[in-house]
């Protein structure tokens, strides 16, 4: 079986709902395959911080139970096979205490962000990119009243380089929030805010730090409850500039 094959039963291994003998031949090519191990832990993971939401750090106790029963239905035969068991063991064990999490956070994080960076590019191609059209922040900023359940304050653009032109509701990390479209010079630049929390705030830091995701410039801090996202193809400089005039308006 290739690698592709094994990942699609990756699920259902991980909550041990494979025939017996699908369960130790899977057991076998993990402890062999890198790849798919990785793929395993980040399932497990995800699985974990699920059904642990709320509970940080507490113990697994399934995935003990699953690991001390793969070891278990191995047939003692010999003492590789529990050197087997016990090698995968300790992978799934490092890789969630340690090693594979750090990469796999790094990997969730940019994956966030290029999510981020999706709804800005998806936006200013379609037809009509934003659902209330104003250079007005009186006007914008209440279109969004009984839509979210937050309010956020619009920074006043006079004497700044930037225009206001207009908003729409998104959905990132499966939460609501405002969209709002600005221009400097021939770019624009696209500011989310919605409620922080969830990955947000397990993967993106408190204050604002600079990335750069495909051709975009994005930055991304959390103040007073809300996330906030900056994404433009405009300077950093610009980027930053924008941020910093959110940032006093809140
Ligand atoms: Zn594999």
């Amino acid at each position: 079986m290739t690698c592709e094959a094994w990942q699609t039963k990756l699920d259902a291994y991980a909550d041990a709902e494979l025939p017996a003998e699908t369960m130790r031949s899977m057991a076998e090519h993990l402890s062999g395959c890198p790849a798919c191990t990785a793929e395993l832990v980040q399932i497990i993971q995800q699985k974990r911080v699920t059904a642990l939401a709320g509970k940080r750090y507490s113990a697994p106790p399934e995935l003990r139970a699953r690991i001390r029963q793969q070891i278990e239905a191995k047939p003692a035969r010999g003492g590789w096979q529990w050197a087997l068991g016990l090698a995968l063991a300790a992978v799934v064990v490092i890789g969630l205490g340690l090693a594979i999490v750090l990469p796999s956070r790094t990997a969730a994080r940019n994956r966030l962000i290029a999510g981020v960076v999706d709804s800005h590019i998806t936006a200013l191609a379609s037809a009509s990119p934003v659902d209330v059209v104003s250079t007005d922040r009186h006007t914008v900023k209440p279109w969004f009243a009984g839509k979210l359940p937050f309010t956020f304050n619009l920074p006043e653009l006079g004497g700044s380089p930037f225009t206001l032109d207009g908003g729409r509701m998104v959905y990132l990390d499966s939460r609501p929030g405002a969209h709002l479209i600005y221009g400097v010079r021939k770019h624009h630049l696209s500011v989310f805010i919605l409620q922080d929390g969830g990955d947000f705030s397990r993967l993106l830091p408190t204050a604002a730090e600079p990335w750069r995701s495909l051709s975009f410039n994005v930055t991304s801090w959390s103040a007073g409850g809300l996330r906030y996202f900056v994404v433009s193809d405009a300077a950093p400089e610009d980027v930053s500039a924008l941020a910093e005039l959110l940032k006093r308006a809140n």
